[in-house]
Protein backbone atom coordinates (compact mmCIF):
# COMPACT_ATOMS: atom_id res chain seq x y z
CA UNK A 1 0.00 0.00 0.00
CA UNK A 2 1.58 3.34 -0.69
CA UNK A 3 2.22 5.75 1.86
CA UNK A 4 1.64 9.06 2.73
CA UNK A 5 5.01 10.92 2.35
CA UNK A 6 6.63 12.08 5.33
CA UNK A 7 9.47 14.26 5.83
CA UNK A 8 12.83 13.03 6.76
CA UNK A 9 15.91 14.40 7.58
CA UNK A 10 18.80 12.68 5.85
CA UNK A 11 22.77 13.86 7.72
CA UNK A 12 25.52 13.96 4.84
CA UNK A 13 29.01 13.80 5.46
CA UNK A 14 32.60 13.04 3.70
CA UNK A 15 36.05 13.55 4.56
CA UNK A 16 37.77 11.77 2.24
CA UNK A 17 38.64 11.93 -2.12
CA UNK A 18 37.31 15.70 -2.09
CA UNK A 19 34.10 16.13 0.40
CA UNK A 20 32.66 18.59 -1.42
CA UNK A 21 32.24 17.08 -4.70
CA UNK A 22 30.91 14.00 -2.56
CA UNK A 23 28.43 15.83 -0.93
CA UNK A 24 27.13 17.26 -4.31
CA UNK A 25 27.05 13.50 -6.12
CA UNK A 26 25.69 12.63 -3.15
CA UNK A 27 22.68 15.31 -3.07
CA UNK A 28 22.01 14.54 -6.65
CA UNK A 29 22.09 10.89 -6.58
CA UNK A 30 19.30 11.30 -3.26
CA UNK A 31 17.04 13.65 -5.39
CA UNK A 32 17.45 10.76 -8.08
CA UNK A 33 15.89 8.56 -6.27
CA UNK A 34 12.25 7.58 -7.02
CA UNK A 35 9.91 8.39 -4.22
CA UNK A 36 12.08 10.98 -2.58
CA UNK A 37 11.70 14.71 -3.31
CA UNK A 38 14.20 17.37 -1.77
CA UNK A 39 12.23 19.64 0.29
CA UNK A 40 15.85 21.55 1.22
CA UNK A 41 19.35 21.48 2.06
CA UNK A 42 21.32 23.18 3.93
CA UNK A 43 25.02 24.91 3.78
CA UNK A 44 28.10 23.12 3.82
CA UNK A 45 29.85 23.33 7.09
CA UNK A 46 33.36 22.25 7.82
CA UNK A 47 33.87 19.90 11.29
CA UNK A 48 36.21 18.85 12.81
CA UNK A 49 36.77 14.64 13.23
CA UNK A 50 34.72 12.86 15.98
CA UNK A 51 36.58 9.58 17.34
CA UNK A 52 39.91 9.11 15.73
CA UNK A 53 41.62 12.45 15.50
CA UNK A 54 44.32 11.99 12.94
CA UNK A 55 41.88 12.20 10.13
CA UNK A 56 40.85 15.16 7.85
CA UNK A 57 38.21 17.65 9.21
CA UNK A 58 34.87 16.54 7.91
CA UNK A 59 32.10 18.27 5.23
CA UNK A 60 28.29 17.77 6.95
CA UNK A 61 25.44 19.30 5.48
CA UNK A 62 21.77 18.19 6.39
CA UNK A 63 19.11 17.54 3.57
CA UNK A 64 14.98 17.89 4.11
CA UNK A 65 13.45 15.66 1.74
CA UNK A 66 9.32 14.57 1.29
CA UNK A 67 9.81 10.70 0.92
CA UNK A 68 6.94 7.74 0.28
CA UNK A 69 9.86 5.24 1.12
CA UNK A 70 9.90 3.34 4.19
CA UNK A 71 12.40 4.10 6.72
CA UNK A 72 14.20 1.01 5.99
CA UNK A 73 13.69 1.64 1.80
CA UNK A 74 15.05 4.57 2.44
CA UNK A 75 18.01 3.67 4.71
CA UNK A 76 18.53 0.46 1.91
CA UNK A 77 18.93 3.42 -1.09
CA UNK A 78 21.24 5.45 1.42
CA UNK A 79 23.18 2.47 1.73
CA UNK A 80 23.13 1.66 -2.37
CA UNK A 81 24.46 5.76 -2.67
CA UNK A 82 27.10 4.85 -0.27
CA UNK A 83 28.28 1.87 -1.71
CA UNK A 84 28.71 3.80 -4.67
CA UNK A 85 30.44 6.27 -3.54
CA UNK A 86 33.26 4.00 -2.69
CA UNK A 87 32.91 3.59 0.89
CA UNK A 88 34.41 0.80 2.16
CA UNK A 89 33.40 -0.54 6.00
CA UNK A 90 36.95 -0.39 7.58
CA UNK A 91 35.56 -1.76 11.09
CA UNK A 92 36.90 1.59 12.45
CA UNK A 93 34.17 2.90 14.21
CA UNK A 94 33.62 6.76 13.03
CA UNK A 95 37.11 6.19 10.69
CA UNK A 96 37.31 8.15 7.44
CA UNK A 97 35.06 7.64 4.81
CA UNK A 98 34.15 9.09 1.42
CA UNK A 99 30.53 9.65 1.97
CA UNK A 100 27.78 9.00 5.26
CA UNK A 101 24.09 9.09 4.43
CA UNK A 102 22.41 8.91 8.26
CA UNK A 103 18.73 9.21 8.56
CA UNK A 104 18.25 11.73 10.96
CA UNK A 105 14.30 11.93 11.58
CA UNK A 106 12.01 10.28 9.45
CA UNK A 107 8.54 12.23 10.31
CA UNK A 108 7.83 12.26 14.09
CA UNK A 109 8.45 8.34 14.22
CA UNK A 110 10.61 6.51 16.68
CA UNK A 111 12.16 3.21 15.57
CA UNK A 112 14.73 0.90 17.38
CA UNK A 113 15.58 -2.12 15.54
CA UNK A 114 19.16 -3.54 14.45
CA UNK A 115 19.17 -1.54 11.46
CA UNK A 116 17.36 1.27 12.22
CA UNK A 117 17.61 4.02 15.47
CA UNK A 118 15.45 7.05 14.41
CA UNK A 119 15.79 9.49 15.79
CA UNK A 120 19.09 8.99 15.05
CA UNK A 121 21.33 8.16 18.00
CA UNK A 122 23.76 10.83 18.48
CA UNK A 123 22.45 13.68 16.82
CA UNK A 124 21.20 15.43 19.03
CA UNK A 125 24.88 16.04 20.26
CA UNK A 126 26.21 17.05 17.80
CA UNK A 127 26.93 19.86 16.07
CA UNK A 128 27.85 19.05 12.42
CA UNK A 129 24.12 17.70 12.53
CA UNK A 130 22.06 20.29 15.32
CA UNK A 131 23.65 23.37 13.03
CA UNK A 132 22.47 22.67 9.62
CA UNK A 133 19.61 21.21 11.16
CA UNK A 134 18.31 24.07 12.59
CA UNK A 135 19.27 26.71 9.21
CA UNK A 136 16.35 24.19 7.21
CA UNK A 137 14.06 22.86 9.43
CA UNK A 138 11.47 24.82 11.82
CA UNK A 139 13.12 25.89 14.88
CA UNK A 140 9.88 24.72 17.42
CA UNK A 141 10.57 21.32 15.66
CA UNK A 142 10.37 18.36 18.16
CA UNK A 143 12.71 15.89 18.46
CA UNK A 144 10.91 12.82 19.30
CA UNK A 145 11.90 11.79 22.48
CA UNK A 146 14.83 14.25 22.91
CA UNK A 147 13.62 17.82 22.92
CA UNK A 148 13.00 20.63 20.53
CA UNK A 149 15.80 21.71 18.22
CA UNK A 150 16.12 25.01 19.33
CA UNK A 151 17.21 23.93 22.81
CA UNK A 152 19.30 20.92 21.89
CA UNK A 153 21.26 23.85 19.23
CA UNK A 154 21.81 26.27 22.45
CA UNK A 155 23.08 23.76 24.79
CA UNK A 156 25.12 22.40 22.13
CA UNK A 157 28.97 23.58 21.48
CA UNK A 158 29.87 24.61 18.33
CA UNK A 159 33.57 23.28 18.71
CA UNK A 160 34.82 25.04 15.35
CA UNK A 161 31.73 24.17 13.31
CA UNK A 162 32.35 26.67 10.40
CA UNK A 163 29.94 26.97 6.90
CA UNK A 164 32.10 27.09 3.99
CA UNK A 165 32.22 29.00 0.56
CA UNK A 166 31.51 26.41 -2.21
CA UNK A 167 30.92 27.09 -6.11
P1 LIG B 1 26.95 7.00 13.56
O1 LIG B 1 25.70 6.17 13.30
O2 LIG B 1 27.35 7.09 14.99
O3 LIG B 1 26.88 8.34 12.88
P2 LIG B 1 28.29 5.90 11.33
O4 LIG B 1 27.34 6.77 10.56
O5 LIG B 1 29.73 6.01 11.00
O6 LIG B 1 28.12 6.18 12.89
P3 LIG B 1 27.76 3.61 9.83
O7 LIG B 1 28.99 2.76 9.69
O8 LIG B 1 27.43 4.54 8.70
O9 LIG B 1 27.85 4.41 11.20
O10 LIG B 1 26.49 2.72 10.06
C1 LIG B 1 26.49 1.62 10.93
C2 LIG B 1 25.07 1.07 10.98
O11 LIG B 1 24.20 2.01 11.57
C3 LIG B 1 24.43 0.79 9.63
O12 LIG B 1 24.68 -0.52 9.23
C4 LIG B 1 22.93 1.04 9.87
O13 LIG B 1 22.17 -0.15 9.80
C5 LIG B 1 22.90 1.56 11.30
N1 LIG B 1 21.97 2.65 11.55
C6 LIG B 1 21.17 2.72 12.65
N2 LIG B 1 20.42 3.82 12.65
C7 LIG B 1 20.73 4.49 11.50
C8 LIG B 1 20.26 5.71 10.95
N3 LIG B 1 19.33 6.45 11.59
N4 LIG B 1 20.78 6.12 9.76
C9 LIG B 1 21.73 5.38 9.13
N5 LIG B 1 22.22 4.19 9.61
C10 LIG B 1 21.72 3.76 10.80
MG1 LIG C 1 27.15 8.86 10.89
MG1 LIG D 1 26.17 6.15 8.91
Amino acid sequence: MPRAPVIAYIGLGSNLQDPVRQLRIARQAIIALSGVREIAFSSLYRSAPMGPAEQPDYINAVMAAETSLSPHGLLKSLQAIERSHGRVRTGLRWGPRTLDLDILLYGEERIADEQLTVPHAGMTEREFVLYPLAEIAPSGLEIPGRGILNDLVAACPRRGLEVIDHV
